[in-house]
């Protein structure tokens, strides 16, 4: 198997008896983790919403406090409230298919295509 795989992080994966989850050989089959090259829920940890919600009912508290939790409400202001957005209408090449928007103001501008794929590019200044 490919090293590229890799195992939902859902702490019940293996108990929804699924029959893509049994594995094994034939007498020793038992309902294993899910393991693919790629998932769709959590950044690509978890194998379903269920999954993905199973590890924060166990874990979220802890990582929320190790991470940080929020003690005071954030203030949206026009420093930190440009979003990317895309023209879905708009043709392949058109220069204005891809903008940024500020929230508050609505002020529009066009951004490259590497800029709305480059998630360390922003306007947002706090
Ligand atoms: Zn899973």
């Amino acid at each position: 198997m490919s090293d590229d795989l890799k195992y939902c992080q859902g702490t019940s994966c293996h108990t929804y008896n699924t029959k893509d989850r049994l594995k094994g050989t034939k007498e020793n089959k038992t309902f294993q983790t899910r393991r693919r090259s790629h998932f769709y829920y959590g950044g690509g940890n978890f194998c379903s919403l269920n999954c993905q919600n199973d590890w924060f009912s166990k874990y979220g508290d802890r990582a929320i406090n190790h991470f940080g939790r929020l003690t005071e409400p954030k203030h949206l202001t026009e420093d930190n409230a440009w979003l990317k957005d895309y023209d879905w209408r708009a043709n392949e090449d058109d220069s204005h298919r891809y903008f940024i928007v500020n929230g508050i103001t609505k002020e529009q501008r066009p951004i490259t295509r590497e800029q709305y794929r480059d998630d360390n590019y922003t306007l947002n200044t706090s």
